[in-house]
């Protein structure tokens, strides 16, 4: 992982796992984490745009079940659900396709990162909005001190590397 300052902001301290992303064993070993911590009773894994299509993907493959994207504004057809949310830098709006998943599947969220806690507890808001139980949240990286599990209280929330 690498560590960028000033971007996409000034001010913002962007955690890059692109490289850690095209290793291969390590892309593994991330995974396989994830996966040890996402229970078992799920029916799906949710990905958020975009990093976490790619955890999600790879988790999904290895458990057999389908992977669900949560996509921002303007990518998916609808008819859709919309959530808009204050993020680290800005703002954004993501949407899911509610017909895509049976009413009261249970979903488990992967992420890259938790920052702020605005993309997850959107994508909460979404998946609950939709008709889904919200089992779990997984990311590779929290950044502590940004209030995000506070964003996403009571839900259980899991980190596979903290990082002030
Ligand atoms: P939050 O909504 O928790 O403030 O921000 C998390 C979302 O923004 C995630 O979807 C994540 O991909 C992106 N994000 C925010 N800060 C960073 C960062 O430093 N590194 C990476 N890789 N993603 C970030």
């Amino acid at each position: 992982m690498t560590t960028t300052p000033d971007f996409p902001q000034p001010g913002i301290l962007f955690r890059d796992l692109t490289g850690l992303m095209a290793d291969g064993p390590a892309l593994r070993q991330v995974t396989d984490a994830l996966l040890s911590r996402m229970p078992a009773d799920i029916d799906a894994v949710v990905g958020v745009e975009a990093r976490g299509f790619l955890f999600a993907a790879a988790a999904a493959h290895s458990r057999g079940i389908g992977v669900y994207p949560i996509r921002k504004a303007g990518k998916l057809p609808g008819p859709l659900l919309s959530e808009t949310y204050d993020l680290e830098y800005g703002t954004a709006t993501i949407q899911l396709q509610p017909d895509s998943l049976a009413p009261g599947s249970r979903v488990y969220v992967l992420d890259d990162l938790l920052a702020t806690g605005g993309t997850l507890a959107a994508a909460v808001r979404l998946l609950e909005r939709a008709g889904y139980v919200v089992v779990g949240l997984g990311v590779a990286i929290e950044l502590t001190g940004l209030g995000g599990r506070e964003a996403v209280a009571g839900y259980p929330v899991h980190a596979l590397i903290e990082l002030p």
